[in-house]
């Protein structure tokens, strides 16, 4: 608990050193700093992405492509695979070449794959928007 009367970072009351939490709103005194970015910016953070979820995301987008697009997405999809296969014997390898050539088309499928997804316009699409991310 801190040493010193402390002003709840939600509420704005006054609460005495003693207190281990806001005595009006239940806030923690020792909160973590992104309770505390939550409570000043009103912004609720959304959990970090797991690959999971990542991966479901892709196929949201996947899904929202128009039929004729989507040979061309799993095409880069593949590229991006063989890719980040080639990145990996690369650094295995320690061939510089190598991880390089993976990284340069790992970089185009990922830009060819976002103008591709782009020109479908995101608005419109059925992935789930998420709020803004307040950068620290
Ligand atoms: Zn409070």
């Amino acid at each position: 608990m801190p040493n010193y009367a402390w002003i709840c970072y939600t509420c704005k009351a006054v609460n005495d050193p003693s207190d281990i939490a806001c005595r009006t709103c239940g806030f923690p005194a020792e909160a973590t700093g992104k309770q505390i970015e939550e409570a000043v910016t009103g912004i609720k953070q959304p959990p970090s992405q797991s690959s999971k979820e990542l991966r479901r995301q892709r196929q949201a987008e996947l899904a929202a492509l128009p039929a004729w697009k989507k040979p061309l997405a799993y095409f880069l999809y593949a590229v991006q695979f063989f890719a980040a296969l080639i990145l990996w014997a690369g650094i295995f390898n320690l061939t510089m070449s190598l991880v390089l050539i993976g990284i340069a088309s790992l970089t185009v499928a990922e830009v060819l794959y976002q103008l591709l997804k782009g020109k479908t316009g995101d608005q419109q699409t059925a992935a789930p928007q998420l709020p803004p991310v307040v950068r620290r």
